[in-house]
């Protein structure tokens, strides 16, 4: 399959920034004199550049993902990779995405400072699933991308796969990138098990959410290996820092720790949408396949400031689709106890 159809030619024809320590990738010597990068020659644990290619966290990750070092690209969390593929793949002011209301903005924020249009498409209601049969009419030729979020932010539920599956088939000259930040916690298979037949799909994902590790800034890209090799001429050369990736490295060892998190995370994402739903004050509680519940309430400006005034603090997602909506993270047990009683004393 050719890869000018998804990517700007520019982009096909670029010759990338040669990194000095790219040129000497896996030069092991621990006797070398490193003359090359103009850096400062005294140690304190940071004077060296980091490793460009993330090797050694790559195949940690393609070990816990099950897929090969070589479909995967990091970026400097999973947003960097969001403006990547924008980049790469949209000619300005000619291009265009689509996405899925309501869903994560920052799809959009990237369009807009990439000058790029933006198609968006309604989720159905009442269980917000995405419109296939409107979405074969929005894009056209120019649409370069399209964002699926699973599971969805703000609203918690997930994409069956068959559907990615269709819209991957539907349009088979644009990327479809299937973003699974909260896919840990919802009980179904990542769409990396259908790399081997949607040869348009590219899934992000991330280490900031059940992995726990927000402030290092890891995001995850899981693609076809050629398009993954042209992001990766696109993106900084340097994007995640020495101590972020040997601090990931080292977090990945705890897979039972990780394991013992999320599913004390969903235990108590169980609980809260039961006694969310039980105080009877909102008007509805999603269900939830993620982190976080989306609830309603005609009052969610008055209960997002009286949580804020005694010091809970939850979104406001009181926006066109969701109108009245409030998203609540699911914290540990004594947090989510301190929110369900300051909602119980308010009532
Ligand atoms: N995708 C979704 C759906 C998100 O909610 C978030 C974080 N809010 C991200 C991507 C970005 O995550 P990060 O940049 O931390 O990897």
């Amino acid at each position: 399959m050719e890869l000018n159809k998804f990517f700007r030619p520019n982009i096909l024809a670029l010759t990338p920034y040669s990194c000095a320590r790219d040129e000497f990738a896996g030069f092991q010597n621990a006797e070398a004199v490193f003359l090359d990068a103009n850096e400062n020659p005294y140690p304190n644990g940071c004077n060296r550049y980091p490793d460009p290619r993330h090797t050694a966290l790559r195949q940690r990750i393609a070990q816990l993902r099950g897929v090969a070092p070589q479909r995967i690209i990091m970026g400097n969390g999973s947003d960097e990779i969001i403006d990547l593929l924008i980049r790469s793949t949209c000619r300005p002011a000619l291009d265009n995405i689509v996405v899925f209301s309501p869903g994560y903005s920052v799809y959009e924020v990237s369009a807009a400072i990439n000058d790029v249009q933006v198609r968006s498409i309604d989720l159905l209601l009442p269980d917000f699933r995405p419109d296939v049969k409107i979405l074969s009419k929005v894009a056209d030729a120019n649409t370069k991308l399209v964002f699926l979020c699973s599971p969805n932010n703000p609203t918690g539920n997930v994409i069956p796969l068959s559907t990615v599956e269709r819209i991957c088939s539907m349009l088979p000259d644009s990327l479809v990138v299937v973003d699974e930040a909260y896919i840990d916690f919802a009980d179904m298979p990542s769409a990396t098990t259908l790399l081997d037949t949607a040869d348009n799909l590219l899934v992000l994902q991330t280490l900031s959410k059940a992995w726990g590790m927000a402030g290092l800034r890891i995001g995850i890209g899981i693609g076809r290996e050629d398009v993954v090799t042209v992001l990766g001429k696109v993106k900084p050369p340097y994007n995640i820092g020495g101590m972020a990736q040997q601090m990931a490295l080292d977090l990945l060892a705890d897979t039972d720790g990780f394991e013992r998190r999320v599913a004390e995370i969903k235990c108590e994402r169980g609980r809260m949408f039961g006694e969310l739903t039980a105080l009877g004050i909102f008007s509805r509680v999603l269900p939830s396949s993620a982190n976080y519940i989306l609830v309603f309430s005609p009052q969610c400006r008055a209960v997002h400031g009286f949580l804020a005034e005694n010091g809970v603090v939850v979104r406001l997602r009181d926006q066109r689709l969701i109108p009245d909506g409030l998203r609540i993270t699911v914290g540990t047990p004594e947090e989510n106890d301190r929110l369900l009683e300051l909602l119980k004393a308010r009532i």
